[in-house]
């Protein structure tokens, strides 16, 4: 199958560090396998976008040569196939609608501490809403319709290697269409995934726990799986994931060259050219040496490729 790759950010804000890590790595990925490389703008979730950021983040790309081969998808302007979905799954019976507001399940969560953390919702409103009005639209995320199993996710990252999460103890129901009427992330990631034919997931560890609801949701709709493969982390000084949320400055990009060469050597590939064009050829060269082919089989299962 021909290589689809993507980059798909939120535009909360400009680029920073640690996403330029995630846009150069999936950009190499799909070049050393003479892929297509996509662009996608998660603008979901609209009242955290600020106006102007996604062309910003396009501009930020375009300057260090990372250049899509088509013209971005905008996940704002795609609410009528998100819908599609959740009617799907909502005709199946695997999802049903939540009544609950945040502090009632802040509440429930406390008084049964044993349902693993906050993440968890308790399933309050599987058996029905008692007349309460729907808010939020939940995955069932137990094996079968009835909840008597928890559903075991096995998948493998080209990193990280063999995984796997209990969905229904790790997560739990979680939410496909919020209660402020938003999209959840989850649901739009997967339809636009295989709506543009991507083969290959190429982000941030940090997105890696949410790999299993993903895959729930691709297999519950009938769509293709494609390869994983999560970059390691960018920390800030205080040892947190580098984030637009925890102020991570944009990133400099008064010389495109250097921003890459640091972001190359964070995935651990030796780039010492100073031309934005070489430093791109010599992080591709790198990358085919120790990243391709793709295939899982042929890739060492405890991601010593990558260094961490
Ligand atoms: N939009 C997500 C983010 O910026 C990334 C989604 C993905 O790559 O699956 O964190």
């Amino acid at each position: 199958m021909p290589y689809v790759g993507r980059f798909a950010p939120s535009p909360t804000g400009p680029l920073h560090a640690g996403s330029l890590v995630a846009a150069l790595a999936s950009w190499l990925d799909a070049r050393a396998h003479g892929g297509r490389w996509l662009l996608r703008i998660e603008d979901v979730d609209g009242p955290r976008c600020p106006p102007g950021a996604a062309e910003l983040i396009q501009q930020q790309l375009s300057q260090c040569g990372l250049l899509a081969d088509a013209p971005p998808l905008w996940q704002s302007q795609r609410g009528d196939l998100y819908a599609q979905a959740l009617s799907r799954l909502q005709h199946a019976g695997w999802a049903y609608p939540c009544a609950c507001t945040r502090a009632e399940i802040a509440l429930m969560q406390k008084q049964s501490p044993q349902r693993h953390g906050e993440l968890v919702y308790p399933g309050s409103c599987r058996h029905g809403l008692q007349g309460r009005p729907a808010r939020a639209w939940r995955l069932l995320s137990t094996a079968d319709l009835q909840a008597r199993q928890d559903l075991q996710i096995d998948w493998f990252d080209r990193r990280l290697g063999a995984q796997t999460q209990n969905l229904s103890q790790a997560v739990g129901d979680f939410v496909l269409k919020r209660a402020d009427g938003l999209w959840a992330y989850q649901l739009a990631v997967v339809v636009d995934d295989a709506e543009q034919g991507i083969t290959d997931v190429v982000r941030g560890q940090d997105l890696a726990e949410n790999t299993p609801r993903q895959i729930r949701l691709q297999e519950l709709l009938g769509l293709p799986r494609p390869r994983y493969l999560h970059t390691p982390l960018v920390l800030g000084e205080n040892g947190e994931k580098l984030s637009k949320q925890n102020g991570a400055a944009a990133l400099d990009l008064r010389e495109p060259a250097a921003a890459l060469r640091t972001a190359a050597s964070h995935l651990g590939l030796q780039v010492h050219a100073t031309q934005l064009g070489d430093v791109l050829a010599q992080a591709l060269n790198a990358w085919r040496g120790f990243m391709m082919p793709a295939s899982p089989s042929l890739l060492p299962r405890d991601g010593s490729a990558l260094k961490e």
